[in-house]
């Protein structure tokens, strides 16, 4: 392809994230999440590259799983939501899988299975998505329990992301009340609780985010986390103009140029991931320097200031996030979470790997 859109890998941030999750929980294994294909990462790419550091992996469903088994990943995978079909359990049993169990359905379906698949049961502590209630812990547990079968235990967090918030607090001492007396291992955090709630650290620990070099946390920057992007998204200036003060830039001509200005036109727009709602003044590097999105995204292409970088010509580089722009910026001005925009950016950009 000769679009110049690319997505640009780094395995070597990738494990150095993965070293600062290490640091960070000493005690904990790591259950590394990669779900929505690695967070829009590759997630055979990612799993590879994680290699044998990490203690497991985590999906959203068999066909991720799946993918991950047909490239040769031998690691254990768990399935975060766990079947949502009695006959996905016999694929659980072929691939080697483990799997959540979150509700009644999925507890009948393992309590009559007679293949010893690890299971992680979840509870819902408070934040109302998946789990069993908390005063069920035993009966679940003693359904589940059998000779050569392991029982893991975990609950997510709500608001792990708030430093200090008093519902975290409330939603760990419900989960340890609630399974003080159950065998298993204990697995709670997320990224935000691995960097904010050290208390909630336990057996096994589950970072997703943070291991693709994000910020989970609004208040403090990737960097200062010690976190560095392992995708870095670029693309090319494909036209350069100038265009007399007064002239309008894009659809609905949105942005009026306040003097005789150069832009420049980048190969990149929402069909590549790139968010629509990002206005005039969302930042992009262009060579390097710090400038901006000009007038509404459009499909493939979008428009960027070169006033900062008058001598930008045709073919010059351009980074929409990544290395040296980080992606939380970019959600920001977009009014999203940079969750959304790796994950959705199962792109058509062409990706490329760093030689490791
Ligand atoms: C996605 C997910 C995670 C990872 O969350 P991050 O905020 O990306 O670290 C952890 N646990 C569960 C159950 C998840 O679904």
């Amino acid at each position: 392809m000769t679009r110049p859109a690319r997505a640009i890998f780094n395995p070597a941030a990738l494990r150095a994230n993965l070293q600062t999750v290490r640091r960070a929980a000493p005690g904990s294994r790591i259950l590394a999440i990669v779900k929505a294909d690695a967070y829009g990462h590759g997630v055979v790419r990612v799993a590879r590259a994680l290699g044998e550091d990490v203690d497991a992996l985590g999906v959203a469903c068999v066909e991720e799983a799946v993918a991950l088994r047909e490239a040769g990943i031998s690691r254990p995978i768990v399935l975060l939501e766990g079947p949502f079909e009695a006959r996905e359990l016999s694929a659980i049993v072929v691939h080697d899988l483990e799997s959540v169990v979150h509700n009644e359905q999925q507890l009948a379906w393992f309590t009559r299975h007679d293949a010893n698949t690890t299971l992680w049961i979840k509870f819902d502590t408070g934040m109302h998505r998946l789990g069993f209630a908390p005063a069920d812990a035993t009966r679940v547990v003693g359904a589940l329990q059998r000779p050569g079968r392991e029982l893991r235990l975990m609950t997510h967090f709500a608001s792990a992301h708030l430093a200090g918030d008093a519902s975290v607090t409330a939603q760990q001492q419900d989960f340890d009340a609630a399974v003080k007396d159950l065998p298993g291992a204990r697995c709670i955090a997320n990224s935000s609780a691995i960097l904010n709630w050290p208390q909630s650290h336990t057996d096994w620990v589950r970072p997703g985010l943070m291991l693709y070099g994000v910020s989970p946390l609004a208040e403090r920057s990737a960097s200062d986390l010690g976190l560095r992007p392992a995708l870095t998204v670029t693309s090319a200036l494909i036209a350069v103009k100038t265009v007399p003060a007064g002239g309008a830039v894009g659809y609905g001509q949105s942005y009026r140029c306040p003097e005789t200005m150069p832009i420049g036109i980048v190969a990149f727009g929402y069909a590549d991931g790139y968010p629509r709602h990002a206005a005039t003044g969302t930042p992009v590097l262009v060579n390097g320097v710090r400038t901006q999105v000009l007038g509404e995204v459009t499909m493939d292409m979008m428009m960027v200031d070169l006033r900062p970088v008058p001598n930008a010509q045709i073919g010059d580089a351009v980074v929409l996030w990544g290395e040296g722009l980080p992606v939380e910026e970019i959600a920001r001005a977009a009014a999203t979470i940079p969750y959304e925009l790796l994950c959705r950016m199962r792109m058509r950009a062409q990706f490329v790997e760093i030689p490791a």
